[in-house]
């Protein structure tokens, strides 16, 4: 590992400020961070430990639900209100990694872990994602676990965490703050950025910015929503396949829907084709079984993955029959 100066400090302009400066970087839990630092994919030369910030509260703020961006994920997962009013939230934190990396991993650190692509992380090998220009060995090599969506020539990395396939199926928001004080919200449909001819800019923060706190809006639809992870094996395992889904239904007939998918995309992969599919019929097994089949349309499989295809729209039907029962 190369040699880093760690600062630590107490209040949030001074921790931004510090990470705004070329090489710095935020670190909370460093449950991803430090493997990478071990493994020289990530060389900062200046760390800043958020653990002096006050940003780990879990609150109601009027229909919102507040998640603090160092709020640990076990603890997000436990928490009464999330567990009530955005289920999925608790059940996507839950199916994520092991209690110990839970009970470390933060909520902001979750939303930027970076891809397991194996040749991103092993610096032995060419990849644009890490060294922009180098080339992408995976198109045809080992991509079996790689996206079908959203990719392109130089990239095919799939965004591997599962909480936040949950937050885009529930339209939530990230609060940010930046240099200078200024805060904006970013919605978490906007967060993340298609890898095109720049896989290396993974998002649309800002240098600088710190991610402050995760906004669900508590909805009918998020208090009936459900996660459901499918992987090569029971625990500690990254997603095949992933979906997320919030419904609200008023008189029989679907008033709201989101859905998402994890697994499958280079980012979390809102999924409208199957939203407007059922938007407004009154659920039955077919309305289901048509809309589920509409979910990954655009789909480019690589060598290794055309199976991820079917295996989505017959996830994204459990998780709408789990839903709608
Ligand atoms: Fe790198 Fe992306 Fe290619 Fe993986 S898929 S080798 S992360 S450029």
């Amino acid at each position: 590992m190369q040699s880093f100066t760690l600062l630590e400090p107490s209040d949030i302009a001074t921790a931004i400020s510090a990470a705004a400066q070329p090489g710095a970087k935020y670190i909370a839990g460093g449950t991803d961070l430090m493997q990478l630092m071990k493994d020289e994919v990530e060389v900062p030369t200046r760390l800043v430990d958020l653990d002096g910030m006050k940003l780990s509260d879990v609150v109601m703020e009027g229909n919102t639900l507040r998640l603090g961006g160092t709020a640990r994920m076990s603890d997000v997962a436990a928490h009464q209100a999330v567990r009530m009013l955005a289920p999925s939230v608790s059940l996507a934190l839950l199916s994520a990694a092991s209690p110990q990396i839970r009970n470390m991993g933060t909520m902001g650190g979750n939303l930027l872990q970076r891809t397991r692509c194996g040749y991103f992380r092993d610096t032995g090998f060419a990849c644009n994602k890490r060294a922009p220009g180098s080339g992408c060995p995976a198109i045809r090599g080992e991509n079996r676990m790689l996206a079908i969506l959203g990719g392109s020539d130089d990239c095919i990395a799939t965004q591997p965490s599962d909480m936040p396939v949950a937050l885009v199926a529930l339209d939530a928001r990230v609060e940010l703050q930046g240099p200078g004080g200024k805060t904006r919200e970013l919605p978490i449909r906007e967060f993340y950025r298609l890898p095109e001819n720049t896989p290396q800019d993974e998002t649309n923060m800002q240098p600088g910015e710190l991610i402050t706190a995760i906004l669900v809006p508590v909805t009918a639809a998020s208090r009936r929503s459900y996660y459901l992870k499918v992987r090569d094996r029971a625990s500690f395992e990254f997603a095949l396949v992933s979906v997320a889904v919030g419904l609200e239904l008023r008189n029989g007939q679907v008033a709201d829907i989101g859905v998402a998918a994890g697994g499958v995309g280079t980012m979390p992969w809102h999924l409208p084709e199957v939203e407007s599919a059922l938007i407004g019929q009154t659920l039955s097994a077919e309305a289901l079984r048509n809309a589920a089949m509409q979910a990954g349309q655009g789909a480019r499989p690589a060598t290794q993955n055309a199976f991820k295809l079917p295996l989505l729209r017959n996830a994204v039907l459990r998780a709408l029959e789990t839903v709608a029962a």
